[in-house]
């Protein structure tokens, strides 16, 4: 770790760390390959990196794809980052919270021509954890999806987005509606400066040319009503999740053979989306 002449700790461009902006940089150069690596890059692909930080990951993006678009909330980052990456014509550095940005309007600002509506782009980065579920959810819900995400972020919540039936949360669903998440690698604190409380994984996701569900407004109002009381019977949380009698759920679960015992976090998506139908 860089020591300033105040004998600050500092990040290698010198900038003091804000905690508050999820600022853990990675120093550990053979994971940041791993993490281009996964996102399969290729010299026609546009990359829309969250977060470059100090650039760690956008010099090596700028070396295998085609162009990059690094979205950085820290104006301090972004103006020593448009210094010294002047030197990349691929590379773009925005300024801003990334969830404020259409993904559309990005690739037509700064991904030069813009591809058709399955833009083919792809999103990498080192999320910080503070924001990383909407973040993700900014780009899965788009209108302009991409075709594969590739994202750090906290071991736990790689493990909820992965989860399968049984282990399942609102997470999950957001996730898996929309794409195929596998976990690529896991990566210690101890791989970050400054080092943070907890552990990470990087979770690479293919995202699906359509969702999996017809009306994912409709399905994601049951699921968040069902997992608002996730320990309790499934009967019971959607009772009270959507303030309604107990003998309109009843009825529904039943004309769908799915038993009111179950935990909410056992049902399959298919299962959330023909009760979402028979509950409409
Ligand atoms: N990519 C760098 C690395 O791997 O070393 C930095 C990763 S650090 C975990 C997260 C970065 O995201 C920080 O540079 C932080 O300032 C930036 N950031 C935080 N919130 C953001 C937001 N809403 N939109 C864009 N960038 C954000």
């Amino acid at each position: 770790m860089s020591v300033s002449a105040a004998g600050k700790k500092s990040t290698p461009l010198g900038i003091r760390a804000k905690k508050s902006l999820g600022q853990h940089f990675l120093k550990d150069s053979r994971i940041a390959k791993q993490i281009v690596e996964a996102a399969i890059p290729g010299p026609d692909e546009i990359v829309i990196e969250v977060g470059p930080g100090t650039g760690s990951l956008t010099r090596l993006l700028a070396e295998r794809f085609g162009r990059v678009i690094a979205v950085e909330i820290d104006h301090r980052l972004s103006d020593l980052l448009t210094t010294d990456l002047s030197d990349l014509p691929r590379v773009q550095v925005v300024t801003g919270d990334v969830r404020e940005f259409p993904p559309q309007a990005l690739l037509k600002s700064h991904g030069g021509q813009l591809p058709g509506k399955r833009a083919g782009y792809k999103v990498v980065g080192n999320l910080p954890y503070y924001v990383a579920s909407p973040i993700i959810r900014h780009f899965l819900e788009s209108d302009c999806k991409p075709t594969k995400m590739v994202v750090m972020v906290q071991k736990e919540v790689a493990e909820n987005m992965v989860a399968k039936p049984g282990k399942t949360g609102l997470l999950s669903l957001a996730v898996q509606v929309y794409g195929a998440p596998s976990i690529v690698i896991r990566v210690p604190a101890s791989k970050f400066r400054p080092k943070p409380k907890v552990n990470s994984a990087v979770v690479a996701i293919d995202v699906y040319p359509e969702p999996l569900v017809s009306d994912p407004a409709r399905f994601f109002n049951l699921a968040r009503a069902g997992f608002r009381a996730p320990r309790k019977q499934l009967h019971n949380s959607l009772v009270q999740g959507l303030e309604t009698e107990a003998e309109v759920v009843r009825s529904a679960l039943d004309r769908i053979g799915i038993d009111g015992r179950r935990r909410p976090s056992t049902l399959t998506i298919e299962e959330w989306d023909k009760l979402s139908e028979v509950l409409a």
